[in-house]
């Protein structure tokens, strides 16, 4: 989170007006912006602000590198003080992006070589998304942990048998529980990268169980949301 600040050389570079809003469940939606002005790696993540407002956000970029628009997938958090304000804009309104920001970005050759299982809750998924899109030859699997099946953004642009649902209110998904009850049943490659983006108290539950599995530390990276 962090307050916008406009200084006298600031240009309108960072101003990007909304092309498109698709609602995916009742309170998560994307936007699309226009191509981004800045080279990113996909999996990293841009500050978000209202032209006008005073605050800003931070979001994984939804979309993958060179595509011709931005896009980020954004969930509304009940009493949120940003997300309701997002919500309610409609096309053509301005938003303010800066970035691209973090280190969660992947790499070319890593992606060419690697094997990696991408563990995302939520909206935590849009980096995977962007990576999945960059590279669409790259070796993954997806394990993606909602409440409802609703939830499942976007899944079928995943291909068949990557993506695994886990949804812990509904028995929609391909494993009924949280994803942390899936990955205790999971056997994975000793050469395993591990992807994990979402919430804390499932960051911090995945890494328990996949260093229980054996797995260094070196192995698993993780982008935090709240
Ligand atoms: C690196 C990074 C990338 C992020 N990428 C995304 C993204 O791609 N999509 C996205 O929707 N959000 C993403 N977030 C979260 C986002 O920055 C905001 O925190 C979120 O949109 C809530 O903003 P708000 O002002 O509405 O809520 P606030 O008023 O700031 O916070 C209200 C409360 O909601 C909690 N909260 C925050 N996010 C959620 C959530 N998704 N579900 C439930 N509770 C939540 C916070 O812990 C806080 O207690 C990311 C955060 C980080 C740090």
């Amino acid at each position: 989170m962090m307050t916008l600040m406009r200084h006298d050389h600031e240009t309108d570079e960072s101003f990007y007006k909304i092309l498109d809003i698709r609602h995916l469940t009742g309170n998560a939606f994307s936007i699309k912006l226009p191509k981004a002005r800045f080279a990113f790696k996909a999996g990293q993540h841009i500050s978000l602000g209202i032209v006008g407002g005073n605050q800003s956000r931070e979001y994984s970029i939804y979309s993958g590198e060179n595509e011709e628009t931005l896009e980020v997938l954004i969930k509304e958090v009940q009493n949120g003080y940003f997300t309701p304000q997002l919500r309610r804009l409609k096309i053509g309104r301005m938003l303010e992006i800066h970035g691209p920001f973090g280190k969660f970005g992947m790499e070319k050759e890593k992606a060419e070589k690697g094997k990696f299982v991408f563990i995302a809750s939520g909206t935590g998924i849009a980096p995977f998304r962007s990576i999945i899109r960059t590279y669409p030859n790259i070796d993954y699997k997806l394990i993606h942990g909602v409440k409802t099946l609703e939830e499942a953004y976007d899944s079928h642009e995943y291909e068949k048998g990557r993506y695994v649902l886990c949804t812990s209110r509904e028995k929609t998904g391909d494993y009924h529980g949280r994803l942390t009850g899936y990955l205790k049943t999971c056997t994975f490659a000793p050469d395993t990268q591990f992807d994990l983006c979402g919430n804390s108290e499932m960051i911090f539950d995945a890494l328990e169980i996949l260093k229980g599995k054996g797995f260094s530390r070196d192995q698993i990276h993780c982008e935090v949301y709240f």
